[in-house]
């Protein structure tokens, strides 16, 4: 348990994708590798909120060590494009005033989450899409890099074999610069995989933020739930936190965080209930695949998902961290 200096309670809970997860499906060297850097992030985050920090920066925080990280589709490691590119969305919001900022379209920003919270406390808008998302983030200081830092190997086989079975051309290979990828976390979890948090701090403000690189293969500008509030991301300080991954295509059609948090401001239903009600009924009922995070007003945290397992961990001011990838773990 982290250590809490006389602050009230907080809560803190991570995602880094859901997919094919299976004891089968990963070696003791996948896993571990997982396993480090979920228990990495959520330390850090779990620090940010224990020092009395704000929910808003402790997700933006474990977001943005989860966009650095290979492992995670987001940031460095996003899938690529049918066209060979990698085009990153983020979103964040802040319970305590729904105020909002989401990107999508973005090559060359290294952390997408700290310029949607940009967006959301500079902009005068809630999403900016694109070169402009890129023009804007100019003007902001934030951190530029070349579309290349993103490439990572693993992606990019993924990118061959999705064409492949689609009958689509390969694009030209760009060429990345050399990551700390391992070679032997080649791990084919499906499309999925984006990365996102949400959080109570001591003040008793909630906050969520998702970043993703979106799906394998994607075509002609498409962007999914990841950077849609009220779809893959929302929070109100009355309701919930909520952070979604899994077929945007389904998410968004549901409006998944923002139903969650409905759910929660009708008061008649835990948080594991509206979780559950929306991902095991409502988004399984569609077809849709994936899972969510949230966390509530008094600390409580839930996570649900319809597929073999979902990256995730939490902490809290008054309980063990727990990190989990498969359904039998806890
Ligand atoms: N929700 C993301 C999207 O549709 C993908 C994911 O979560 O894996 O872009």
């Amino acid at each position: 348990m982290l250590e809490t200096r006389g602050y009230r309670k907080w809560s803190l809970a991570i995602h880094g994708g859901a997919g094919v997860i299976a004891r089968k499906a990963l070696t003791i060297d996948q896993e571990a590798a997982y396993r480090a850097a979920l228990g990495k992030v959520i330390e850090l985050g779990g620090a940010v909120l224990a020092a009395g920090g704000q929910a808003l920066d402790a997700v933006e925080a474990a977001v943005s060590a989860m966009e650095d990280d290979p492992l995670f589709n987001a940031g460095r490691g996003a899938v690529f494009t049918a066209e060979g590119r990698n085009e990153l969305d983020a979103s964040i919001m802040d319970g305590k005033t729904l105020m909002a900022g989401a990107v999508a379209g973005l090559t060359r920003i290294r952390h997408p989450v700290s310029l949607a919270r940009a967006v959301m406390e500079r902009s005068g808008h809630v999403m900016l899409i694109g070169e402009g998302a890129e023009r804007f983030a100019r003007t902001q200081g934030i951190e530029e890099v070349e579309p290349s830092f993103f490439f990572t190997e693993r992606r990019w086989r993924s990118l061959e074999k999705y064409l492949t079975k689609k009958g689509w051309p390969i694009p030209q290979k760009p060429v990345g610069p050399k990551t700390n990828e391992r070679p032997y976390l080649v791990h084919d979890e499906g499309k999925l995989g984006t990365v996102g948090a949400v959080a109570l701090d001591a003040q008793g403000h909630l906050a969520a933020a998702t970043s993703t690189g979106g799906t394998t293969g994607k075509r002609f500008g498409r962007v999914g739930d990841s950077p849609l509030i009220g779809a893959g991301c929302y929070a109100a300080d009355g309701a919930c936190a909520v952070s979604c991954t899994g077929d945007g295509e389904y998410f968004i059609r549901l409006s998944v965080a923002r139903t969650i948090a409905a759910r929660m401001e009708m008061r008649v239903t835990s948080l594991k209930n509206a979780v559950d009600a929306v991902v095991q009924h409502a988004l399984t009922a569609l077809g849709g695949e994936g899972g969510v995070i949230a966390v509530a007003p008094d600390g409580q945290i839930a996570w649900s998902y319809n597929t073999e397992g979902m990256y995730r961990a939490r902490a809290s001011s008054d309980g063990p961290t727990v990190i989990g990838l498969y359904a039998s773990d806890s």
